[in-house]
């Protein structure tokens, strides 16, 4: 077994305005969490083309994506998702660090690669930044992977938020699966379980003051079954920390050690199938000590 990370410093000079929640000390966290497990392979991401980009996305969105991005100042895309001078180049960073940890995977089975970047991505839609999001990180890892040649690709989403801008993404998409746990009511209020469509979309909600116990309940009776009779050759997943009790965006009740768990249960299915392939990329956690703390055990879990 391996476990790598990948991530870039340049990351951190992506500044959405004071005060906001998604900031850059958020990556200084992660890789301090991570960063004490023994044995990690580091790596320096790459920034995507645009051809990857347009894996997820549509020419006319990144075009002004593009063009918005060449800003002297920070502009608000909408009203929490902000663009500065530097942070196309941290977008093309989280979203090349999926591509290149989707590369490191199908070249060396029972590697597991946890992508620490920032801005996240599972809000953005193909043709809308949206919730922090500019470009889906994962959603473009995924398309990356079937240009591989991987017919049977799953994403699993643990942000307490529903990654909507993937399931937009995956819905058009044969051979993809998108799995994901979150609050709801919660923003953005998509992912009512009414909509799932076995075998392609499947969300499952919990109502917030949820903990441990809801959650592994939701994964093991729900999630985990769905995601082993796909039987994926390429686990991804969008490893948001924001369902953590300590966290200010939201309501449920996570530990550390539910992250652990998380991690390894995922491990355990893509062992199955997917020859213990696994890509995970940093979406929410608000909390910095929780962040940490998190990323770690979930490294742990994942490496175990
Ligand atoms: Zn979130």
């Amino acid at each position: 077994m391996s476990l790598k990370v990948i991530s870039h410093e340049d990351c951190l000079k992506h500044r959405p305005p004071t005060g906001h929640p998604e900031r850059p000390e958020r990556l200084t966290a992660a890789l301090a969490g991570i960063s004490q497990i023994d044995g990690l392979i580091e790596i320096q991401a790459e920034a995507a083309e645009d051809e990857q980009i347009l894996l997820a996305h549509q020419p006319d969105y990144l075009t002004s994506v593009k063009r918005l991005g060449k800003t002297e100042r920070t502009i608000a895309l909408d009203p929490d998702t902000h663009l500065g001078p530097d942070s196309l180049q941290a977008a093309r960073l989280a979203a090349g660090a999926v591509c290149q940890g989707v590369i490191e995977v199908i070249a060396a089975p029972d590697t597991a690669v946890i992508a620490l970047t920032r801005p996240p991505g599972h809000h953005a839609e193909s043709a809308r930044a949206m919730g922090f999001c500019l470009f889906n990180n994962v959603a473009i890892g995924a398309g990356l992977a079937a240009c591989q040649g991987l017919s049977r690709v799953a994403i699993c989403d643990f942000d307490v938020h529903h990654g909507n801008g993937t399931e937009e993404i995956v819905t058009s998409r044969e051979g993809m699966l998108f799995l994901s746990s979150h609050q709801a009511p919660l923003y953005p209020g998509t992912g009512d379980p009414l909509d799932n469509r076995p075998g392609h979309i499947v969300n499952a909600s919990l109502p917030a003051g949820s903990g441990s116990d809801e959650f592994r309940s939701l994964w093991m009776e729900n999630l985990l079954p769905a995601l082993e009779a796909f039987a994926p050759e390429l686990v991804l997943v969008s490893a948001g920390f924001d369902a953590h009790w300590r966290d200010p965006l939201a309501g449920l009740k996570l530990k550390d050690e539910d992250y652990y768990w998380i991690g390894r249960e995922l491990r355990r299915i893509s062992r199955i199938s997917a020859g213990g392939r696994l890509v995970a990329t940093l979406e929410g956690g608000y909390d910095l000590k929780a962040l940490e703390d998190s990323v770690l055990a979930f490294g742990e879990g994942v490496g175990s």
